[in-house]
């Protein structure tokens, strides 16, 4: 089964997709790789979850993504006595550690940490940031706020700190919890929540060990500060609009996306932008012209993967979504301009870093396109490979052939990336001719057709991508 489209679509699993059919029906219409979010979801739903794409995976006979996402620190107030509290612009209310039930002059924050981290001038946002506090006063006990937007407060509200460096990592021991439980499972990405610095990333690789990649997801200013040092850290992104558009001001959301895919793609790693890309689809059958021009931004901007969340989630129309996604995915790729944007923003290894991998993927994207080649066909046992020819953005599709399913699986993510599991070549004649055939029988050439075939020489030795045929595909090779 060949998929045309470049950009890949992410989707969230849910109440409206816990049947098998409506599971294969999001695949069919073209999601590529599925999230579950660990904020709904318990262990036997993960596995219950897994086990269904797995066995849908193995009847269609394609590697499937899955994408387990975790919650990380949701930070809360307490409750109040009467369930709520009304507050007025220009009132003070205290956040303290006292778990009595709140009224409007103070409520519980049962959060020492952050109240131990909280300083005056710092901006305290409640209910996705309805109500706006700013610090006057920091005690560790206790930190007197002035309401600067005033607004209903009601029991266990979410609190986001733009301004206030998080003294803990990013994983809770829930999500300690869902990663251990998930690991054993077979997952191909696990996602990381209000990530703040690289060191965030790095102790969940830790723990992965190799058995799942590892994506951040960008919601916090402090990320933004360090995005260099994250991208290294990560093997890809998100650009989690959600919470980023409640830690930093909403209208600046446009341009981090857009200084988040393009710093991705210069670094070669995988970016995803997510989150209410097709709102209007929870309830409608067909979404706004403006999300549809949300989703083609990304896309014409080179992102690998665009998600949707609720849509497909809990929304009434699933697979219209995801089929809308996908229209949207392949009418842009189609557009006279999509090139030269894609073209502009191309990624590059600086010259330090530059490798004979590198140089490979270069001179494969330039011949592909100088000699009509058909497709890029790599071999690869990690993946590293098929990212460093995504990274180029070439007009032929790349066709990963790899040994192991997980790789497959994992880049299943990564822009026009088509994976194949397949067993490993045994000499370079057998590279070109398997990799001719695997790329007429998915039809992405056909008899007689020139192609590219990359490699490592010799075989089974992960990073060392040295070798560029061109072939003719055709019985005689
Ligand atoms: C987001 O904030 O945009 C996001 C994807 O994270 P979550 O859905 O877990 O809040």
């Amino acid at each position: 089964m060949r998929r045309i489209r470049r950009v890949k679509i992410i989707a969230t699993l849910g109440p409206a997709s816990t049947d098998r059919a409506v599971v294969a029906a999001l695949y069919q219409a073209g999601a590529d790789v599925f999230r579950i979010n660990m904020s709904h979801a318990d262990h036997d739903g993960m596995r219950a979850r897994i086990a269904m794409i797995r066995s849908i995976e193995e009847e269609l006979g394609r590697p499937i993504g899955i994408l387990v996402d975790l919650q990380g620190p949701k930070l809360r107030i307490g409750k109040f006595a009467e369930g709520k509290a009304i507050v007025e612009t220009g009132d003070r209310i205290a956040l303290d550690s006292d778990p009595a039930p709140g009224d409007r002059a103070r409520v519980h924050l049962p959060h020492p940490e952050i109240l131990g981290a909280l300083r005056p001038g710092h901006t305290v946002l409640i209910d996705d940031g309805r109500v706006r506090l700013r610090i006057v006063e920091a005690k560790p006990q206790r930190a007197l706020a002035e309401v600067v937007v005033g607004g209903l407060l009601s029991d266990r509200k979410g609190v986001s700190l733009p301004d206030t460096t998080i003294p803990v990592s990013a994983m809770t021991p829930k999500d300690r919890a869902d990663l251990e439980a998930a690991l054993p499972e077979g997952v191909d990405w696990i996602a990381l929540s209000f990530v703040q610095r690289p060191e965030d990333v790095l102790e969940v690789k830790r723990i992965a060990d190799g058995r799942a990649r590892i994506l951040a997801k960008i919601e916090k200013p402090q990320a933004i500060e360090c995005l260099d040092e994250i991208i290294d850290a990560a093997d890809a992104l998100m650009v989690a609009r959600g919470d980023l558009g409640v830690e930093m001001p909403i209208e600046q959301v446009p341009g981090l996306q857009k200084r988040i895919t393009r710093k991705a793609r210069r670094l070669g790693k995988p970016v995803v932008v997510a989150t209410q890309m097709l709102e209007s689809m929870v309830v409608a059958p067909v979404p706004t012209r403006a999300e549809v021009s949300d989703v083609a931004t990304a896309v014409f901007e080179g992102a690998d993967a665009v998600m949707l969340s609720a849509e497909s989630a809990a929304g009434q129309f699933p697979v219209e979504a995801v089929a809308m996604m996908s229209r949207i995915g392949d009418e842009v790729e189609q557009d006279s301009v999509y090139r030269s944007i894609i073209d502009a923003q191309r990624g590059r290894a600086s010259v330090s870093t530059f490798n004979e991998a590198d140089a490979i993927a270069v001179a494969a994207r330039d011949i592909a396109e100088q000699m009509e080649c058909k497709s890029i066909c790599a071999w690869t046992s990690s993946g590293s490979t098929a990212f460093v020819i995504a990274r180029e953005r070439p007009m032929a599709p790349i066709l990963a052939l790899t040994p192991y399913r997980e790789t497959a699986r994992r880049l299943a993510l990564v822009w026009g990336v088509h994976p194949i599991v397949t067993k490993d070549a045994s000499d370079v004649d057998d590279m070109v001719r398997r990799a001719a055939k695997w790329s007429n029988r998915e039809e992405f050439s056909k008899e007689g057709d020139r192609i590219i075939v990359i490699a490592g020489v010799p075989f089974g030795s992960p990073g060392a991508t040295n070798m560029l045929r061109i072939a003719h595909t055709g019985p005689e090779v």
